[in-house]
C-alpha cells in the first residue's frame, strides 16, 4: 500500500469519527425529546420507555464500539500497520478496507 492510499485512509477514518460525533449528539437529543413527551403525555408505557432507552444504549454501546476500532485503525495507520491483520500479520485485502477502513483482521481470521 502506498502512501497515498494510506492518506486516503486515514481521512476516510477521520470522517467516520466525526460522523460518529455528530451520531452521539442526535442520539443524546432523541433520548431527551422522548423523555419529554413522555412527561407531558404520558401515553408510553413503562414498557416502551425501557426498550426505548435499552435501544439507546445498545446504539451508544455499538458506537463507543466503532470509535474504539476507528481510532485503533488510525494509530496503526501513525505506527505503520495499517493494513496488516491483528492476527497472523498477513496485508489485509485492499477491496475489504475499502469496505470498512477500521477492520483490524484479514478475511481468515475474521472468520475464525
Ligand atoms: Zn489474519
Amino acid at each position: 500500500m502506498d502512501d497515498a492510499e494510506i492518506e486516503r485512509f486515514r481521512q476516510q477514518l477521520s470522517q467516520m469519527l466525526k460522523a460518529l460525533s455528530i451520531g452521539e449528539d442526535l442520539g443524546r437529543d432523541a433520548t431527551r425529546t422522548v423523555t419529554l413527551d413522555q412527561q407531558a403525555v404520558g401515553r408510553l408505557s413503562r414498557m416502551d420507555a425501557l426498550q426505548q432507552q435499552a435501544m439507546a444504549k445498545a446504539q451508544s454501546a455499538r458506537r463507543a464500539q466503532s470509535l474504539t476500532r476507528i481510532q485503533a485503525a488510525l494509530a496503526r495507520i501513525d505506527n505503520g500497520e495499517f493494513g496488516y491483520c491483528l492476527d497472523c500479520g498477513d496485508a489485509i485485502s485492499a477491496k475489504r478496507l475499502g469496505l470498512d477502513p477500521a477492520v483490524p483482521k484479514c478475511i481468515s481470521c475474521a472468520r475464525g
